[in-house]
């Protein structure tokens, strides 16, 4: 059942480091092969063997609209017709940067890149060449793509300079990068107490890389004004929740606002793009007008500018997209949790508007350290065992699982169905 994708898996992993370019789709958490896809079709990806399954993963985000929309694809079509890349300004450019910047109060300007590792970093140049600082902080557990000074893991305890999370990355590099416990007010005081160099706290407000834990409100505030105390910026890295979580993201959903917000993901609709935005007088001092240095030969790509356009314009067309999707992410999380519940194994859920997770937990993680408490070989049942039934979900319990408008209820209940057959068991 899974033999195209065995033999497919075997020939990747002689010209590709672990058959992947990105480690996650290797399946090593759970063990197992990933299947191969072929093809998408609306809420489903169907992979070479033929199985077909139910996508709770969509690219990682981008797709909310599942694969195959049909104006999407008209408008990369039609955009790929006149050319692929200029490398010289096009109009698109301007309507996507629009259709952005017209959501927020706080955001003038938006710089669009390829990718959300390269959205973060540039975010970090600009918040360094604002401040005239050097360090920057982060929280355990968010992940901010893979540049060097984010690839941090805590060193000798929390709210200390981290230590390289990879060989490759010079501990020189990372000794500017302060770590710090995600919803934990006094270990951020803490880092502010080491340095008086912080730059900027970057974070993701809603945490969708250590499973999917969104930060508590009074955290939030808290990191608001240490930053208006100390002349830090504040960075919500909104790659994966921006129009995800809301039309506004995470701004959307609580008060405290950050200065620069970067994008990506549902922004390209599955095309690579990124982006950092923030107000008229931080993007100043970015080049070409500012002296803070950023480029990028394929930036703002005519082709990912028309799918990211079609695809915001849809969801601000019909805002009562997200409340469809949530009561949908809902009715996914509470017929699990209900199941977990008839057969007494420890669960535990959250949504956000398209976005859910779960862990299979005796406590609610808060953070990075209580997501390691949880039962990671129920998770590789679960998955294996779902996977085998038709659903796709994230091969990794530190991930977390969308929902796009093609979904149906029947697609959910059926999940329900199958997830009640493999805890059955458990
Ligand atoms: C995916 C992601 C990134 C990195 O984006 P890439 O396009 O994979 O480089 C950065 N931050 C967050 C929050 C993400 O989810």
């Amino acid at each position: 059942m899974f033999e195209k994708s065995i033999n497919a898996y075997e020939d990747a992993k002689k010209v590709i480091p672990g058959g992947v370019d990105s480690p996650v789709r290797a399946f090593n958490s759970v063990g197992g092969t990933p299947p191969f896809i072929a093809r998408g079709e609306g809420a489903y990806l169907i992979d070479i063997d033929g199985n077909k399954y139910l996508d709770f993963i969509q690219s990682w985000g981008p797709l909310i609209f599942g694969h195959c929309d049909k104006d999407i694809e008209e408008a990369v079509i039609r955009t790929v017709m006149d050319g692929l890349s200029f490398g010289a300004p096009s109009v698109l450019e301007t309507e996507l940067a629009r259709e952005i910047v017209e959501m927020y109060d706080n955001l003038d300007k938006v710089r669009f890149v390829s990718s959300g590792t390269e959205a973060t970093m540039s975010a970090i140049r600009l918040a360094r060449g604002v401040t005239g600082k050097n360090d920057i902080l982060k929280f355990e557990g968010c992940y901010h793509g893979h540049s060097d000074s984010l690839l941090v893991q805590a060193g000798s305890g929390m709210a200390t300079f981290g230590t390289p999370s990879s060989p490759g990355v010079p501990a020189d590099l990372t000794k500017h990068t302060l770590l710090c416990e995600y919803n934990n007010i006094e270990n951020l005081k803490k880092c502010f107490e080491q340095s008086s160099d912080i730059a900027c706290i970057i974070i993701e407000p809603i945490a969708g890389n250590m499973g999917f834990i969104p930060a508590d409100i009074e955290f939030l505030k808290a990191c608001r004004e240490i930053c208006d105390e100390n002349n830090t910026l504040l960075i919500y890295d909104e790659v994966m929740t921006g129009f995800r979580t809301s039309l506004k993201g995470t701004s959307g959903i609580v008060e405290p606002q950050a200065d620069i917000i970067t994008f990506g993901k549902v922004i390209g609709a599955g095309m690579p793009v990124g982006a950092f935005a923030s107000n008229k007088e931080i993007m100043a001092h970015l080049s070409p007008d500012g002296a803070v240095y950023q480029a990028g030969t394929l930036s703002g790509n005519p082709v990912a500018m028309a799918a990211g356009l079609t695809s915001l314009r849809k969801l601000k067309a019909n805002p009562a997209i997200y409340d469809d999707l949530n009561a949908k992410a809902v009715r996914l999380t509470t017929g699990l949790k209900e199941v977990a519940n008839k057969y007494n194994i420890p669960f535990q859920v959250n949504t956000r508007g398209s976005m859910f997770g779960f862990f299979f937990c005796d406590i609610d993680p808060k953070n990075f350290k209580e997501v390691g408490t949880c039962n990671f070989d129920r998770f590789a049942t679960f998955h294996h065992g779902m996977l085998k039934r038709g659903f796709y979900f994230a091969c990794s319990q530190y991930e977390a699982g969308f929902i796009s408008t093609v979904m149906t209820n029947e697609d959910i209940d059926a999940c329900i169905k199958a997830a009640d057959e493999i805890m059955k068991d458990m």
